[in-house]
């Protein structure tokens, strides 16, 4: 491979001897679970977002289900969400006895068409999940005014999303609920799992306090019941470091999607691919760049005949999985899904990414496509 997918080693010889102090402080310091670190990280995020309340939890599935948890979704209830997304968007709704409710996507934006989420609404509808994929929001406003009409809360999942903004507001902190992953390959990664939560509703994150910690208020006095799900002070450290680079490599992730818009321009491949859609009103972070082609697979094998990597996310929309056949859904039920599932590719976007490692990219799509 002439380059990865990704590049982490990369990012962490960026950062290296700052990492290295934290680790070494949360050693020295011995305390694992919870605590100061994980508090100052907590407020780190709650600045970053503009939420008045941020808990730190083991995942970003796990700030999911906690979400569901902490507004009381179970079995008998619908939650509304896309198919097009990574499976724990919906995992986490049938996990605590929901049922997960599709919608098709824009497929432009690739994210939840909001014009279609009327029409699932039912009595049992008790909150609407919108994804912010690959690093651009979903279309909030017309989501946040059909919901608050019908007093449905909203819970974002910002998985993929961290520092995008929708008119100028932080992703997660558009709903009632945030809901953030630190998985290694997301913009903001930890050294393993990690996710947090953000609300401005003070008796939510009471409750997810008490949710994240088996429901316990105070030490062997169980009010709710929980789970253990809590970010450890190593990760906390790690990311501390991480997120004053945050905006930075959100710029060069920025940087890189302006330089492929203008390569895939020179080589005349506009009319061969379709490119991310930047909708003007939002702050696209590029969690991944991803591109569609009629012969995606084919595409696909020509670049790595090249030495040149790609990924598809995600290649089965999730109404036709294994796991999801007891809701009953079939081919041709959210056909934008469908199609998204056959042409997505997303190519490296990494921030140390180079100009001539782009450049190789779009040329070897350029030969795939002959004049
Ligand atoms: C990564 C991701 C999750 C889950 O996060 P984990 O930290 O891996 O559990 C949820 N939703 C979306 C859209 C994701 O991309």
């Amino acid at each position: 491979m002439l380059m990865p997918f990704l590049d982490l080693k990369a990012q962490f010889a960026s950062i290296r001897q700052e990492v290295l102090d934290a680790v070494t402080r949360t050693l020295e310091a011995q305390q694992f679970i919870l605590g100061p670190e994980v508090t100052a990280f907590e407020n780190e995020i709650s600045a970053l977002t503009g939420c008045a309340y941020s808990i730190a939890c083991a995942s970003g599935s796990d700030a999911l289900i906690l979400a569901l948890l902490a507004l009381g979704i179970g079995a008998g209830d619908e939650v509304i969400t896309t198919p097009f997304t990574f499976f724990a968007s919906a995992g986490s709704i049938a996990r605590v006895g929901a049922k997960p409710v599709f919608v098709d996507i824009d497929p432009q934006t690739f994210n939840i068409s909001p014009g279609a989420i009327q029409c699932a609404i039912t009595p049992r509808t008790k909150a609407i999940m919108p994804v912010h994929l690959f690093g651009l929001s979903a279309d909030m406003n017309p989501i946040l005014e059909l919901a608050s009409a019908q007093c449905i809360p909203v819970i974002e999942d910002a998985a993929q999303a961290i520092g995008a903004r929708y008119r100028g507001r932080p992703a997660g902190s558009l709903g009632l609920i945030g809901c953030f992953s630190f998985f290694p390959s997301k913009n903001l990664g930890a050294a393993g799992d990690a996710g947090i939560i953000t609300t401005n509703d003070a008796a939510l994150a009471d409750r997810l306090r008490l949710l994240h910690v088996h429901g316990a208020r105070d030490k062997y006095v169980y009010e709710l019941l929980g789970m253990n799900s809590r970010l450890d002070a190593m990760q906390a450290a790690i990311l501390r470091v991480k997120l004053r680079y945050l905006d930075k490599w959100a710029a060069a992730r920025q940087h890189n999607a302006d330089r492929y818009r203008q390569l895939f321009s020179e080589f005349h491949l506009k009319a061969r691919v379709r490119l991310p859609a930047a909708p003007p009103l939002c702050t696209h972070v590029y969690n991944q760049f991803t591109i569609r082609s009629s012969d995606r697979d084919n595409l696909r094998e020509h670049l790595l005949t090249r030495g040149l990597p790609s990924e598809i996310y995600y290649p089965i929309a999730l109404h036709l999985q294994k796991a999801f056949a007891y809701l009953g859904h079939k081919q041709g039920d959210f056909p934008a899904s469908e199609a998204a599932s056959r042409e997505v590719l997303s190519l490296p976007i990494y921030p140390e990414l180079t100009e001539a490692q782009q450049h190789s990219v779009v040329a070897a799509i350029a030969d795939f496509h002959p004049e």
